[in-house]
């Protein structure tokens, strides 16, 4: 397939470009590294199946075009760490809303497959436990989480508006916490900021009494999931993750076991609006895609601590400690 990645240069983006040019597949990578890194997707570049667009999808413009034939249109640009759409909330809104419609067009022009990223964020707070695609949701519209939320909650009405009324081919996922190499290290989400603080030696920071849970997803199956989907004509929502649920406080304890550090925890004061507790129901995902996670909590993080350490090692940027500018 010939597949335009938007946020191509991010976390999951990169590993999504990879897979597909893995399997003989030609990428348009496209990133303004609001928030991505350009060392991400430097192995690729290569390849000449592989090609960079550096844009801001919000600001595409209609005779946006890449050169020839598009199958598929991945979307995942946008901010996704708390402090990261924190920082950028106007931004974070524009990418749900204007970059989402950028996108959709350019599918709909190229009759191509389009997928969204959607998140477990639209859940909020959730109410129903574990989560099914059914539920509607608990999310604080006016909270500082809703630049995120509503964002990703107006993408999935926008997807559903082009599959009805435009018969774009389109498909949603919810991604639950998802981890692995090539997290920043400074990205503010808790499995990246437990394993640096883990790696130095320094306190790590648990917000509340750490007993909120979340299910983490390794990468790698989570990018299966994606490449799946985009091969279904499923429509969705479908949520992808995975259901081992731990607290916060298990995942600290977890941390400090695979790096063997000496670091204690600390306690910090809960974010507002700071959902309790996830866990996805991934049954229509075994149903529908045949897919469901392989790799455990505990192979998860020592895969991802390996590759920190590897790089505070090598001094890589896009793991263990920023260089300075
Ligand atoms: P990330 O921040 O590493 O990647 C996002 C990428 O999008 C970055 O490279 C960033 O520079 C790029 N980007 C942002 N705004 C852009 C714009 N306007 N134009 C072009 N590029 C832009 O985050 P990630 O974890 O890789 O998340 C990727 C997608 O998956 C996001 O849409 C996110 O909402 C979704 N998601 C991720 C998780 C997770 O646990 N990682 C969970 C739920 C949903
Ligand atoms: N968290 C924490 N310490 C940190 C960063 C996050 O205790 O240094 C907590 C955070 O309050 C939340 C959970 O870990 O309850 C997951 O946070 P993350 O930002 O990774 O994901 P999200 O809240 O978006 O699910």
């Amino acid at each position: 397939m010939r597949v335009l990645v938007t946020g191509g240069g991010g976390f999951l983006g990169s590993h999504l470009c990879e897979a597909l040019l893995a399997r003989g597949d030609t990428v348009w990578c496209l990133d303004n590294y609001c928030t991505g890194e350009p060392l991400n997707v430097a192995p690729l570049h290569g390849d000449p199946r592989f090609q960079l667009i550096r844009a801001d999808v919000s600001g595409l413009t209609a005779d946006f075009d890449v050169p020839g034939r598009v199958d598929a249109v991945a979307h995942l640009a946008s901010p996704a760490s708390p402090p990261d759409y924190g920082r950028l909330p106007l931004e974070t809104l524009s990418a749900g809303s204007r970059g989402t419609e950028n996108a959709l067009r350019l599918a709909e022009r190229h009759g191509a497959r389009f997928l969204l990223t959607s998140t477990s964020e639209v859940y909020g707070d959730p109410v129903l436990h574990p989560q099914a695609e059914s539920y509607w949701g608990n999310v604080n519209p006016v909270g500082p989480r809703s630049v995120y939320d509503e964002a990703k909650r107006y993408a999935e009405a926008l997807t559903m508006a082009y599959r009805r009324s435009r018969g774009v081919n389109t498909g949603i996922v919810r991604i639950f916490n998802t981890y692995g190499p090539r997290m920043r290290p400074h990205d503010g989400r808790v499995v990246s900021t437990f394993i640096r603080q883990a790696l130095a030696g320094e306190p790590l920071t648990e917000y509340g009494d750490g007993s909120q849970t979340r299910s983490f997803c390794y990468v790698e199956d989570l990018v299966r999931g994606l490449v799946a989907m985009l091969d279904s004509g499923h429509g969705g929502p479908v949520n992808l993750g995975n259901p081992d649920e731990c607290t916060v406080d298990e995942l600290a304890r977890l941390v400090i076991e695979a790096t063997g550090s000496p670091s204690v925890v600390e306690h910090r004061p809960l974010p507002v609006d700071d959902p309790t507790r996830r866990r996805p129901d991934i049954t229509r995902a075994r149903e529908l895609l045949g897919w469901s996670p392989r790799v455990g909590l505990d192979a998860g993080l020592r895969r991802t601590v390996a590759w920190a350490v590897a790089g505070r090692r090598q001094g890589d940027r896009t793991a263990g400690e920023p260089v300075e500018a």
